[in-house]
């Protein structure tokens, strides 16, 4: 019997961009699924006399949601002609980045967060038509009626990462009510993002069968209410090991702030405000368990001296593959690349030597 793959990629609205599918049927003898293609020029890549884009998968996993032997097909977004990377195609750079830095052994751990909002655009958390709900406190890790919205949406949405194998650590209510996050990782960039990117989609599909719209917005709703955020754990295997290794990284974040704050996702001046558990967006700090500095490294990883720190700055609507390739450019290149696991010593002459000395 054929079955169905969503072919899953990135388009080019501005300021962000959103995430599109169409599905495939494949016969039953096919295994990967192939290169396809969709009109670019209804999805702000293409213009209509050359409207041909190229999807090249890149990751694919089983479909949750239809089940049995169809799956999800995250692509890259090519030109047709050349079938070179599209100029919306920002994972084909981070792909270029970590393979220049993947002595370091670079890996993250992204916290997702996002609002629920109703189909009339008032926060899922608030009363339907008019009026706020009571003031922040009650709600982050909330339990019951009035203090958690959408919960529903929330266990849907962690079995389905978990039936697509997506490396999803775990969900929590946010500080806003009708907030949430869930947490993906630890992996290397590429992985990271893609199942971030899967994830994101299965979130949206999941809330549209409850008429509720996913939103990344950065600040979507203003006044006493908490933005939303993407924080992005990372760790070099030098980090991993040395607590230098993190000051040091912090160090090379701190020369670069203007650039990664610019790409850190729109409109992230109105969340980096300096309340609401951060630092204001262009004052670049670090800290010890300091939930208002940029960049927090985690009590028990100043206790250990090893481990990794925290980029409190991504928001929420950030892109997953251009805050990965510039943390792994500004922590690499400032870092000594680590000599490689003595490849030469384990030659056969070596082994050799051992089998002889153990003989003896
Ligand atoms: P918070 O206290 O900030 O809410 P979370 O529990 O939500 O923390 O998320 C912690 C994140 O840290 C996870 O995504 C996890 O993968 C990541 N993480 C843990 N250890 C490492 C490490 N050594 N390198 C990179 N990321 C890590
Ligand atoms: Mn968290
Ligand atoms: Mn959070
Ligand atoms: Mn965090």
């Amino acid at each position: 019997m054929p079955y169905q793959a969503e072919y899953i990629w990135v388009d080019g609205h501005q300021p962000t961009p959103m995430l599109r599918s169409k599905t495939k049927i494949l016969d039953n003898s096919v295994k990967t699924p192939p290169i396809w293609g969709f009109d670019g020029s209804s999805t702000e890549q293409a213009t209509g006399d050359r409207s041909d884009c190229m999807l090249l998968p890149v990751f694919s996993c089983p479909d949750p949601l239809r089940g049995g032997k169809n799956i999800l097909v995250l692509c890259e977004v090519r030109l047709a002609q050349t079938g070179e990377p599209h100029p919306t195609n920002t994972r084909a750079k981070c792909a270029e980045t970590a393979k220049k830095y993947s002595a370091h052994q670079m890996i993250f751990g992204i916290e997702q967060e996002y609002t629920m909002m109703r189909t009339n655009g008032r926060p899922y958390g608030f009363p339907e038509t008019e009026g706020e709900p009571g003031p922040q406190g009650p709600y982050y890790c909330g339990v019951g009626a009035g203090r958690v919205m959408g919960r529903e949406i929330i266990e849907e949405h962690t079995w389905a990462c978990i039936e697509a194998g997506l490396m999803i650590e775990g969900t929590n209510a946010e500080v806003m009510p009708g907030q949430w996050e869930f947490q993906i990782g630890a992996a290397d960039a590429l992985t990271v993002s893609d199942h971030l990117m899967v994830g994101r989609w299965l979130l949206e599909r999941i809330a549209e069968d409850h008429d509720v719209v996913i939103s990344l917005a950065a600040k979507p709703q203003k006044g006493d209410w908490n933005g939303a955020g993407a924080h992005t754990n990372f760790s070099t295997k030098a980090m991993r090991s040395s607590y230098e290794a993190i000051e040091a990284a912090c160090e090379s974040l701190s020369k670069r702030v203007d650039l990664h704050v610019k790409n850190y996702g729109h409109d992230i001046e109105s969340r980096l405000t300096g309340k609401h558990e951060t630092a204001p967006y262009n004052k670049f700090s670090y800290g010890v368990s300091n939930r208002g500095a940029s960049v927090r490294i985690p009590w028990q990883v100043a206790r250990d001296r090893k481990g990794y720190a925290e980029d409190r700055r991504p928001n929420a609507n950030c892109d997953p593959y251009v805050v990965t390739q510039l943390l792994l450019d500004a922590v690499c290149s400032n870092e000594k690349t680590p000599v490689k696991a003595k490849s030469t010593a384990k030659k056969p002459a070596g082994k050799k030597a051992t089998k002889k000395a153990k003989k003896k």
